[in-house]
């Protein structure tokens, strides 16, 4: 039984270190192609060859995780129209406030601005024009969805789980995290051997899940582009080197904003930061979001110096896109 323990465990450890590198994360799913989190993308996605699919996930107002980048629904469904009564005295509508049922009667679209109705990327999928049956789904039918597609396809793709504002759901009465890291569990994903990562902006919660939470699985800290994030994390002092060795002995690795690792100048040179030598030198992976194809960072000349940037220069472990195949398309010729 002990060998068998040993054996299992090698076994396991020896499929994560042979990962390819860099990772490449479909962001939201295969978002710049689909309506972002819709099961489509995240077909779409597996079928482009992603190592890693992301979900963001709120709860729903029977407490149930389901896959959505906001805790609003009104930027990419159409819920103003189907239950104009339901907003709250801001005039935004909370995942929140409505069960799994009432959500699955919102038609998913491509993101768009609230007030204007404009579609916040214009050569995407187009705005208003998805089938009905683009829904908003549930944690666990994503997950069995991908657990489908690599049992169909013999892949083995991961899942990037993100736990979305826990500050505000606590402040709501609710915890995302212990909503969500059962249903992980009971799916396959809770060690550092399965093909998870779990992704979180708050320091705050991040130290929760290693400690009171108990997630023994693979763990990141979202470092993001401002100076604070709403739980009081100082992004600053976190990507020094003493702020890394600190969160070294907690996290697997980063997920930092592109421009905390490279920016650009009016002429198109790269500026780079030192962010992922600094993090490599204590043991972290790093995986920067978001590559856009179609809003590529200020003064990047083109998404194949985006590309060089990250992976030929910096180092980047991995990446956040919403073009997979594009992506995938540059790390393969490279790997
Ligand atoms: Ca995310």
């Amino acid at each position: 039984m002990k060998h068998l323990l040993i054996a299992l465990v090698c076994g396991a450890a020896a499929a994560v270190a042979a990962e390819p590198r860099p990772l490449v994360i479909a962001h939201r799913g295969a978002s710049g192609y689909l309506p972002e989190h819709t099961l489509e993308a995240k077909a779409y996605a597996h079928a482009l060859g992603a190592d890693y699919i992301e979900q963001d996930l709120v709860l729903s107002k029977d407490n149930v995780p389901v896959v959505l980048h906001d805790i609003h629904l009104d930027t990419t469904t159409d819920v103003a129209a189907r239950f104009p009564e339901r907003k709250r005295a801001d005039g935004r509508y909370y995942a929140l406030d409505f069960t799994v049922a009432e959500m699955k009667q919102l038609q998913v679209r491509e993101r768009f601005n609230a007030k204007t109705g404009a579609a916040v990327f214009a050569r995407r999928y187009p705005s208003g024009k998805a089938p009905a049956s683009y829904q908003i789904s549930t944690l666990e039918e994503e997950l069995q969805l991908i657990a489908g597609l690599n049992a169909s396809t013999g892949r083995k793709t991961g899942i990037y789980p993100e736990l979305k504002q826990p500050t505000w759901h606590r402040g709501q009465g609710r915890d995302i995290s212990k909503a969500v890291l059962p249903i992980l569990a009971r799916h396959g994903y809770a060690t550092k051997a399965d093909l998870c990562f779990l992704q979180c902006f708050e320091l705050t919660e991040v130290k929760r899940l290693r400690g009171e939470l108990g997630w023994q699985g693979r763990l990141i800290f979202l470092i993001g582009a401002g100076a604070k994030e709403v739980d009081g994390t100082d992004y600053a002092a976190q990507v020094t080197a003493e702020g890394l060795r600190a969160l070294a002995g907690l996290v697997d690795g980063i997920g930092p904003a592109i421009s905390r690792i490279v920016t650009w100048d009016e002429s198109g040179a790269a500026k780079h930061t030192g962010l992922v030598a600094r993090a490599h030198a204590v043991k972290l992976a790093v995986h920067p979001y978001t590559v856009r194809a179609d809003d590529l960072p200020k003064g990047c000349p083109s998404l194949d110096a985006l590309h060089a940037a990250l992976f030929r220069d910096a180092k980047a472990d991995g990446v956040f896109t919403d073009f997979t195949d594009r992506t995938k398309a540059w790390v393969d010729a490279a790997r």
